[in-house]
């Protein structure tokens, strides 16, 4: 008699026995069907065993493992997963577990593995598709073929119900923390008005002033200054360069700067990556910032970048009123925000979706088709301009392409809806880097240009106590007036889905 192991259950099986199947099918089904042996005990043979040993035996292995994945799976499988038996659930879920992200929009129940996940799934595809059969033998070798098969069914069957299912999710858990604020009280599409007003700037191409280290530091005190910040922030400020906590390094390559905690001592301390501009001076402040709401307990996320952001823009305004020029001032908030508009311009479609989706519920493909349409008949217009344009000055024009047809349309949608599907699945944290930043921007914004530097005196009030605060307290704290446009922007919308 020979011996083997899967996982931890014991396997006693003979030469004649095709060991690889066995163990095969075994493994596709240990989570469900064989775990619970090796919690009660017993080991599993395909010869006779011992009486006084804990066995299970069976002499014909794949017939009785067909019998038992037959009563297991039809008779108890549909408790096992309790609430997660919607396929648009269960889709969302499949699609995680094979990411391997551990995605915070969702509460994942890490005790269902991806093995319960696929079975479940497979049994509803082979009550549509099969039968009881069919079902078997695809729990017990899991043929690849066979999966594609399923995951191709299961994206057609629920694609739109799975991301609005997805959507739901999303926004329980920005309006958990703070978020929906965004959703509720800015223009329609935040998210285009910022990606536009840093995309419009950054076209441009300007030479940046040049400014050392040296001479950023000596700017800031002029700035603590400025904004006649509490002479403890000077103090902190000191106590930071004493300890050597501020780090500049000038870069060609990309911008970054941290506040972060380091390794060895737990102590914050600030990394500014600059171009050897103006920028560095910007990214000083936004950093510091973050240092002092650090240094105090902890607070409401959704808030982690405003006042950095809000401080930003002072900055900005303090360069300008130094003398330099309207264009310097944009030019060093785009090129410091270049990252951010990096990512969220390849979020921009999630973006909108999740704040329809909290606005109105539910996004149909109706919805996307009609919404991609205009879309297109935007872009097409323009093109249309342009060619008359062109002719008007006596050039050639190459004819305009063909408008898609709806066929194509509903293709390109479709694929879209998969292709952000996936995206929120694997976004992960910088989604939520996007939102913070989004959320940041979108209030300092609304202060700034209804208040200006009136706002800073309370603004320093709120660095010193952020975690009492969230995005609707802020709004009434500094009784932002939700913006007209509002109403126009729905109509329009409505209009649309007409
Ligand atoms: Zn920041």
């Amino acid at each position: 008699m020979l011996k083997t192991k899967v996982n931890d259950l014991v396997v006693y099986y003979s030469e004649d026995d095709d060991i690889e199947t066995i163990v095969r099918i075994i493994k596709n089904n240990y989570d469900m069907l064989f775990k619970s042996y090796v919690d009660e005990g017993y080991s599993f043979s395909t010869v006779p065993r011992d009486e006084d040993e804990m066995c299970v035996h069976t002499d014909d292995f794949q017939k009785d493992i067909g019998y038992l994945i037959e009563q297991y799976y039809y008779f108890t499988g549909d408790n096992i997963l309790g609430n997660h038996e919607n396929l648009s659930a269960l889709y969302a879920m499949l699609l995680l577990q094979m990411s391997g992200v551990k995605n915070p929009f969702f509460d994942v129940d890490y005790e269902q593995t991806a093995e319960m996940t696929d079975t479940v799934i497979a049994k509803q595809y082979y009550l549509a598709n099969g039968t009881a059969e069919d079902f078997i033998e695809y729990a017990k070798y899991r043929d690849p073929e066979e999966s594609k098969k399923i995951l191709t069914w299961l994206r057609e069957t629920c694609r739109y119900e799975t991301y609005n299912y997805i959507l739901g999710r999303v926004a329980d858990f920005l309006r958990d923390n703070g978020f929906d604020y965004l959703a509720t009280s800015t223009s329609n599409n935040i998210f285009i008005d910022v990606i536009k007003s840093y995309g419009e700037s950054q076209e441009k191409e300007y030479d940046l002033p040049k400014m050392s280290p040296e001479e950023i530091d000596k700017l800031f005190y002029d700035f603590l200054k400025y904004i006649n910040a509490p002479d403890s922030w000077r103090k902190i400020y000191n106590g930071l360069k004493r300890k050597d906590g501020i780090e500049y390094t000038v870069t060609d390559g990309p911008e970054a700067s941290y506040c972060y905690r380091n390794d060895i001592d737990e102590d914050y301390i600030i990394s500014i990556k600059y171009n050897g501009t103006t920028t560095g001076f910007c990214s000083l402040v936004h950093e510091f910032i973050h240092y002092i709401t650090f240094l105090t307990e902890k607070f409401n996320f959704s808030l982690a970048e405003f006042p950095s952001i809000y401080f930003e823009k002072v900055a900005a305004n303090f360069l300008k009123e130094k003398g330099y020029s309207q264009e310097v001032v944009d030019e060093t908030i785009a090129s410091r925000n270049e990252n951010n508009i990096q990512i969220l311009m390849g979020l921009s479609t999630i973006f909108t979706d999740v704040n329809t989706y909290m606005k109105k519920g539910v996004i149909t493909r109706e919805d996307k088709i009609a919404l991609w349409q205009n879309q297109m008949m935007e872009v097409y217009n323009l093109r249309q301009k342009y060619q008359e344009q062109l002719k008007a000055l006596g050039k050639p024009v190459e004819p305009l392409a063909a408008f898609p047809s709806i066929e194509q349309i509903e293709r390109d949608v479709d694929i879209d809806c998969d292709d952000s599907t996936k995206q929120f699945i694997v976004s992960d944290l910088f989604l939520l880097d996007g939102y913070q930043y989004l959320l940041g921007t979108s209030l300092a914004e609304s202060i700034l240009s209804q208040q200006g530097n009136a706002s800073i005196p309370s603004m320093i009030d709120v660095v010193h106590d952020i975690p009492s605060y969230d995005a609707n307290s802020i709004a009434e704290k500094f009784g932002i007036i939700k913006d007209s446009g509002n109403k126009n922007n729905m109509k329009k919308e409505k209009d649309i889905n007409q």
